[in-house]
């Protein structure tokens, strides 16, 4: 049988036959022209979620004669895609200070107070976009989004610039294993998703940015790292109540809330440890720095003085409540939006109060996304230098993202640590490999 091997012209890329049958076939999924690399440098990098494709453009920028491959197991930017309820929460607008910024990162916060921020601030995320295209807006509460409202044009702008810089993308292809050769180069394994092939490529360079994914993790484990278990920090709950789908995109200063679950006795202030979400009740607190009396005594001074006013249209502004979200409370009251005010029982306000206070939502298990919105754990950052995203442990090696220890809380710190380590280790690669002499040297690129 004849199996087609079309080079991408990697350079060093060597396919091999994992087994003769008849479903064996070699096509390159890359969705751009790939470089013609011949004699040159190459670097791959794993995985094509925010911060490979963000540190693939920097590097192949900086260093256009360095062939860049993205190795991408599904879709590109698919994460992108799904983020800020498909608007795509970019960054936060108003962490200008990177103490504060570091803050924000449960896991990282230490580590994240040194140069990291300064080298790639959300500021320097904002006016990469802006510069590419992309116009931003800044919500009251720092989230960052396109104007478009669509994280489409996140995605479009970030794999236009990809193209036009000469990146190689292919997906649908894994790298399964990963060692050094004696002279420190990275032999790769990828194989393909859906059918019986495998190649081997020899990289110069390599950069895990492979998210929240086991096979990352087992990648830098085969190189010498450890691994602190993953465990999700950020997820979402099935509360099976139609009416919440239409507050979509409401976000809250702040609340308290607190996980029941059934079958689980014990009561869990910090989820440290893996929590297997069944059955259960979880509790929200939406006006958490007020007593259950206070609030009704707002309501109660509301009602006077707004007596003549339409329950849907009027609300105390002291709770920081979103329209959208008060109708939602006025409806799950069984109350009538176009009643007035001053129609409004001292029973119903106390019910009210308590509904803001200890809102109740049956929740029936985790959410629909396999992949969790955001996992701690992972290489640990003692084992990377944060100056250059390359790994103490291996030459020539970069983490960046997710598959990292840091995790960040809402509000587009996520997308920010993989802006930045995206942009720093492209930084790095890309000196080292525009300027060859460097190369054994220590190198301070900022
Ligand atoms: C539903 C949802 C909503 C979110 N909303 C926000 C938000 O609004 N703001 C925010 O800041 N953050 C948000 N996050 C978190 C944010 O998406 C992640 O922190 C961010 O995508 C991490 O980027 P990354 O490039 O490190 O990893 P990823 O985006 O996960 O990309 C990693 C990529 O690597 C690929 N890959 C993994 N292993 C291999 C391999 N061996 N070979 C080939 N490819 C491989 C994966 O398929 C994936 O595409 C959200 C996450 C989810 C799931």
């Amino acid at each position: 049988m004849v199996i087609l091997l079309r080079s991408n012209c990697l350079g060093r890329l060597i396919h091999t036959r994992k087994s003769l049958n008849t479903r064996r076939s070699f096509t390159t999924s890359s969705s751009f022209n790939p470089q013609q690399a011949s004699e040159g440098e190459l670097l791959v990098v794993v995985g094509g979620g925010a911060a490979g494709i963000y540190g693939a453009i920097r590097a192949k920028t900086l260093a256009p004669n360095l062939s860049v491959l993205v190795v991408e197991k599904a879709k590109p930017l698919s994460k992108v895609k799904v983020s800020g309820g498909g608007r795509c929460n970019v960054t936060n607008g108003h962490c200008v200070d990177k103490m504060v910024l570091a803050d924000q990162y449960p896991r990282g916060n230490k580590e994240l107070r040194g140069s990291f921020f300064n080298m790639h601030s959300p500021m320097d995320t904002m006016s990469w976009f802006s510069d590419h295209g992309v116009q931003l807006k800044t919500e009251e509460d720092g989230r960052v989004f396109p104007v478009s409202d669509s994280s489409s044009s996140i995605i479009d702008c970030l794999l236009n610039e990809a193209k036009r810089s000469g990146v190689s993308l292919q997906t649908g292809k894994v790298v399964t294993s990963a060692s050094t050769n004696t002279s420190g180069k990275f032999r790769l394994k990828i194989e393909k998703r859906t059918i019986d092939f495998m190649e081997h490529v020899e990289a110069d360079y390599l950069l895990i940015a492979s998210g929240s994914n086991k096979q990352g993790y087992s990648l830098a484990s085969q190189l010498g790292h450890s691994i602190i278990d993953p465990i999700s920090s950020l997820f979402t709950f099935k509360v099976a109540d139609r009416q919440l789908a239409e507050l979509s995109g409401v976000t809250f200063p702040k609340v308290k809330a607190k996980l029941k679950l059934e079958n689980v006795q014990r009561n869990i202030p910090q989820f440290t440890q893996p929590l297997y979400v069944n059955a259960g009740t979880l509790f929200v607190d939406f006006i958490p720095d007020l007593q259950v009396e206070d609030v009704k005594s707002i309501f109660v001074r509301h009602k006077d003085k707004f007596a003549k006013q339409k329950l849907a249209n009027s609300f105390p502004p002291e709770f920081s409540l979103v329209k959208r979200f008060w109708n939602y409370v006025v409806d799950r009251e069984g109350l009538e939006g176009d009643i007035l005010w001053a129609s409004i029982s001292n029973n119903s306000l106390a019910s009210i109060s308590s509904t803001l206070k200890q809102c109740s939502f049956g929740v029936s298990g985790k959410g629909q996304f396999k992949d969790e919105f955001v996992t701690a754990g992972g290489v640990p950052l003692s084992e990377i230098s944060l100056k250059t995203m390359e790994s103490k442990i291996q030459p020539h090696l970069f983490f960046a993202g997710e598959v990292m220890n840091i995790d960040g809380v809402t509000g587009g710190f996520n997308f920010q640590n993989a802006w930045s380590g995206g942009y720093i280790a492209g930084s790095t690669v890309g000196k080292l490999a525009s300027v060859p002499s460097l190369k054994e040297e220590a190198i301070g690129f900022m």
